[in-house]
């Protein structure tokens, strides 16, 4: 299993640094993330060390994302939220801290004060066609 020693979800994965543990499988731990943006704020986290997604073999965050609904479910059920954001951050420039692959289950409320802006823009000309064929040629 791909582990780094240095990295402080590896030492959760391995049980060297505590935490608040709400779920485990074979390939992944799910655990309460120490600064929530919502009370019940949790981490799914694969138990291999890969930074992203970008890293990460399919087949492998298949198996760890596998209890997602069900840990969604739980989380929606224990905090009485009506809503939940998955986030899931890869790289300093998108917001990750923490270099080991991880998806953020974040409980919403209707008026909760937690805003996400996301400016969308719009595609002049042939942009969006282009992009559109340079990501299907990488595939
Ligand atoms: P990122 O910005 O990398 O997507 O999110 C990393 C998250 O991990 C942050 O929300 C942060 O609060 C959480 N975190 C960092 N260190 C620890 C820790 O030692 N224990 C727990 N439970 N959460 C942590
Ligand atoms: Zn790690």
């Amino acid at each position: 299993m791909p582990n780094d020693p240095n990295c402080i979800f590896c030492k959760i994965v391995a049980g060297r640094i505590p935490c608040a543990k709400v779920h485990e499988t074979e390939s992944a731990v799910a655990f309460l993330d120490i600064a929530p943006i919502a009370p019940g704020h949790t981490l799914l986290v694969p138990k291999d060390h890969h930074a992203t997604l970008a890293e990460i073999p399919g087949d492998v965050l298949a198996k760890a994302l596998a209890d997602l609904p069900r840990l969604a479910r739980a989380v929606l059920q224990a905090t009485g939220a009506t809503g939940l954001n998955v986030v899931q951050n890869n790289g300093r420039e998108a917001g990750q801290l923490v270099a080991h692959i991880h998806f953020h289950l974040i409980p919403r409320a209707a008026g909760d004060s937690i805003h996400v802006h996301w400016p969308h823009g719009k595609y002049e000309g042939t942009a969006m066609d282009d992009l559109c064929s340079r990501i299907a040629a990488a595939l």
